[in-house]
């Protein structure tokens, strides 16, 4: 097991349950966070935490004084597609630029083994499905474009540097454990957005497109629970693998807007509004992984990601944090 870390992006949503994990198998995390878009209070008092930019000299100094380390883990970046339509060169200033500093800084350090939070945003309008990693990449909007450019880079560094690199392409995270959840602002993605129309906090849920030619008209996406796509991590830094690696993090299986609703008002026992809506530009209207390579190169596979799980502990959650994490103090 890899001993020592530098996870990048450690109080944000996915890397909350990233630290966790890690901790919980007996490596040291040292997290780089810059609180951008995180919350302070996510990152356990015995975890060692540098805040401040990827791309800041200052901090990755401080950051990899903390080292050696064995591997970084890198999730660090903005996340929002129609913030990303709206102001494209703060995404590739923070998601390419800044993160090519870390890459540098990761060379430099000697530290051999770099996993990336790739995404399914670098195939665009895929032909096929379900989208095999060989799908030629063709992002539709600059957060997928800022995905795709990493991965390039991150090639380039195989090739001229050793780095050995996993880029984990996720497919749609969601769910919650007991001590992380989904806490955005603004918040963009369906589970919570659904579950605040459970708990009065919105509503009605907006259904951004009902006519596409899926079964009941809505887009459907795979949706992974995000204690999953945290063990793929664990899983990635002690993978064999030469040069870089892409893996698509997916479960096969698809969800549209209306089954997530359905198992939403199963699970909360209450009935959830929607407003019909029309499409969003650029949503395609089915993303859905083959998990294979997952399960081969990584011997991953999905243990808590059926839609019910996934809506139950959010729910949860969401229970437990009415108003988010902003009631908590640090280190809790
Ligand atoms: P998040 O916004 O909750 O977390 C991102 C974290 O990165 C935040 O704590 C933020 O403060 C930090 N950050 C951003 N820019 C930084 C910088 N320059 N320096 C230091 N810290 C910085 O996002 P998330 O949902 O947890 O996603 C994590 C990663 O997974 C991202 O790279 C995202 O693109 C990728 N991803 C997420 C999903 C999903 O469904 N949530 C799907 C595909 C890929």
């Amino acid at each position: 097991m890899t001993r020592r870390v530098l996870l990048t992006g450690g109080a944000g949503y996915i890397g909350s349950v990233v630290v966790d994990q890690l901790v919980a198998a007996g490596a040291e995390v040292v997290v780089l966070d810059d609180l951008s878009r995180g919350h302070r209070v996510t990152i356990p008092a015995r975890v060692s935490f540098v805040e401040g930019g990827i791309g800041d000299a200052a901090a990755l100094q401080r950051a990899f004084a903390a080292g050696p380390f064995d591997a970084v883990v890198h999730l660090a970046a903005f996340a929002l597609v129609a913030e990303s339509v709206a102001n494209p060169a703060l995404y590739f200033a923070n998601n390419v630029t800044a993160a090519r500093a870390l890459v540098d800084a990761t060379v430099a350090a000697h530290v051999s083994r770099f996993i990336f939070s790739s995404s399914c945003a670098v195939y665009g309008h895929p032909a096929a499905l379900p989208i095999r990693e060989e799908t030629p990449l063709a992002p539709i909007n600059p957060y997928g474009e800022t995905k795709r450019d990493l991965e390039n880079l991150l090639a380039e560094r195989a090739r001229r540097d050793g780095l050995q690199s996993v880029s984990l392409r996720y497919f749609n995270a969601a769910g919650a454990t007991e001590r992380c959840g989904e806490d955005h602002d603004p918040e963009s993605h369906l589970v919570p957005n659904v579950l605040r129309v459970a708990s009065g906090r919105r509503p009605a849920l907006d259904v951004f497109g009902t006519d596409y030619a899926t079964p009941d008209g809505t887009a459907v996406r795979d949706y992974v629970h995000v204690a999953d796509i945290a063990d793929a991590h664990l899983r990635a830094l002690d993978a064999t693998v030469t040069g870089a690696a892409v893996v698509n993090l997916g479960t096969g299986t698809g969800s549209s807007v209306r089954d997530v609703v359905r198992t939403a008002e199963g699970v909360t026992g209450r009935a959830i509004a929607t407003a019909s809506q029309p499409r969003r530009p650029g949503d395609p209207p089915v993303l859905v992984a083959a998990a294979d390579r997952a399960a081969g190169l990584l011997g991953w596979r999905p243990r808590h990601s059926s839609l019910r799980e996934i809506v139950e502990t959010a729910w949860r959650w969401h229970q437990a944090h009415p108003r988010g994490y902003t009631e908590q103090t640090p280190g809790g």
